[in-house]
């Protein structure tokens, strides 16, 4: 993988981590501050009924004539409590108080369902003043807080026994409901219940929002930093290991590829030559009596005949990079795909062309060939070997030759 793909792979995962945990914790602290909002109004409906109770005690009850022969259900706080809030509940739709007990005056306030396991959990534990329950209706969420209800004297009074009852409780609703009660024991429970889903929903939909807001900024940032990091570290370092593979493979005077590229690609392609069967050729070239360009003409005019005759043959191949200088005016040829007599055909084509044109500063030149094709159970170096015994015998045989030899 390119340094540039781990750059943009190592950037995404990091920006998808840091979207995935900040869309995480956010949605935490939503959620949390919709539950803190719905616990609030659940406190304020249980501080309404509480008051309605306080009222009912301290203000009605006092006004009442002694004897308690006539039952005035209104002034009974339980009643008055659960009558207000049911009024309220008409405003405040899905709003619900509810004083139930386990053995109620009135048979309408029987607890049921969690209900039972509220009350019977304040009674396991005296210390415990309220517990929470969610449900899941038709209608959304629902937020339940129930805390218990423990007689007082003033409870007693009315529930501690039949016989001390008040005549009009006992005539209402008979001997045996709701007496018995004793100061501190836990005999029901007020029980307020909120809708959640409301508040839920409008904490669900800020979030979206958010995580859309975030993306669109996060993916603004990925193609800015994506852009500053790839001009101010991938590009330099690109392109200082674009060069680095140059001067390795390549031959700085006559920008052919080098020795060491030759021997590499070499064996490459003749493994997957030989895998596929395709054709292999390998020409060996060396320019004549180039020794004498350097006498005559001076080292520099030799350089400049290297470059040149390396151009020549790069202009004249369909590949750029099948040119490799394997010695100091020695180079060599990999054709792929090219049987011997093609090779042959293109050593021929060359010859003609290096003694056809003079080169600069130094006039007429020619050049000798040996050309081997890929036999089976050939490697690089019998090839070569058999390229350099044909480029031997053209230079024995007069040089300005095309020699090619099978054996
Ligand atoms: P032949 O026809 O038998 O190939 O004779 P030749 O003179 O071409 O071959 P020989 O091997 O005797 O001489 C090759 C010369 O090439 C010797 C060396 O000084 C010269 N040479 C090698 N590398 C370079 C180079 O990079 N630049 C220059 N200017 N000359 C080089
Ligand atoms: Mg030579
Ligand atoms: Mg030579």
């Amino acid at each position: 993988m390119s340094t540039r793909a781990r750059l943009n792979l190592y950037l995404a995962i990091t920006f998808v981590i840091v979207f995935c945990i900040s869309s995480a914790v956010l949605y935490r602290s939503l959620i949390d501050g919709a539950m803190t909002q719905v616990r609030r109004d659940s406190m304020l409906q249980m501080e309404m009924a509480l008051a309605v109770r306080k009222y009912t005690m301290e203000d009605i009850r006092p006004l009442l004539p002694p004897g308690g022969e006539v039952l005035h259900p209104q002034t009974i706080p339980a009643y008055a409590a659960n009558r207000t809030m049911a009024l309220l509940e008409a405003e405040r739709p899905l709003y619900r108080y509810a004083e139930v007990a386990l053995n109620p005056t009135n048979p309408a306030n029987r607890a049921n369902g969690w209900q039972i396991e509220a009350i019977n959990a304040f009674r396991a534990e005296p210390d415990r003043h309220e517990l929470v329950h969610i449900t899941d209706s038709p209608a959304g969420e629902m937020l339940h807080v129930a805390r218990p209800v423990r007689p007082t004297a003033d409870c007693v009074a009315c529930h501690g026994s039949a016989a001390s009852a008040p005549a009009g409780l006992r005539q209402r609703y008979g001997q045996a409901a709701s007496f018995g009660w004793k100061v501190g024991d836990t005999v029901g429970a007020q029980i307020v219940s909120v809708p959640a889903a409301q508040a839920l929903a409008d904490a669900r939909q800020t979030w979206w929002r958010h995580v859309g807001a975030s993306l669109v900024v996060f993916a603004a940032l990925f193609i800015v930093l994506n852009r500053i990091l790839s001009r101010t570290v991938i590009a330099p370092i690109e392109t200082r290991s674009s060069t680095w593979r140059e001067l390795a493979t390549k031959d700085v005077l006559t920008g052919a590829r080098n020795r060491r590229s030759f021997e590499e690609e070499g064996r490459a392609l003749i493994a997957a030559c030989a895998d596929s069967g395709a054709s292999l050729s390998l020409v060996a070239l060396d320019i004549d009596h180039f020794k004498r360009v350097n006498d005559c003409f001076g080292h520099d005019v030799g350089d400049a005949v290297l470059k040149e005759f390396a151009l020549r043959v790069l202009q004249a191949s369909k590949r750029r990079d099948c040119l490799y200088r394997v010695g100091g005016e020695e180079f060599a040829m990999l054709l792929p795909h090219t049987d011997l007599d093609a090779a042959v055909a293109f050593a021929e084509v060359l010859r003609r062309l290096f003694e056809a044109t003079p080169f600069s500063g130094a006039g007429r030149l020619s050049a000798s060939f040996g050309v081997a094709a890929l036999l089976p159970g050939d490697t690089l170096g019998t090839l070569m070997k058999r390229a350099d015994r044909a480029l031997y015998e053209a230079k024995g045989a007069g040089r300005n030759r095309v020699i090619s030899l099978t054996t």
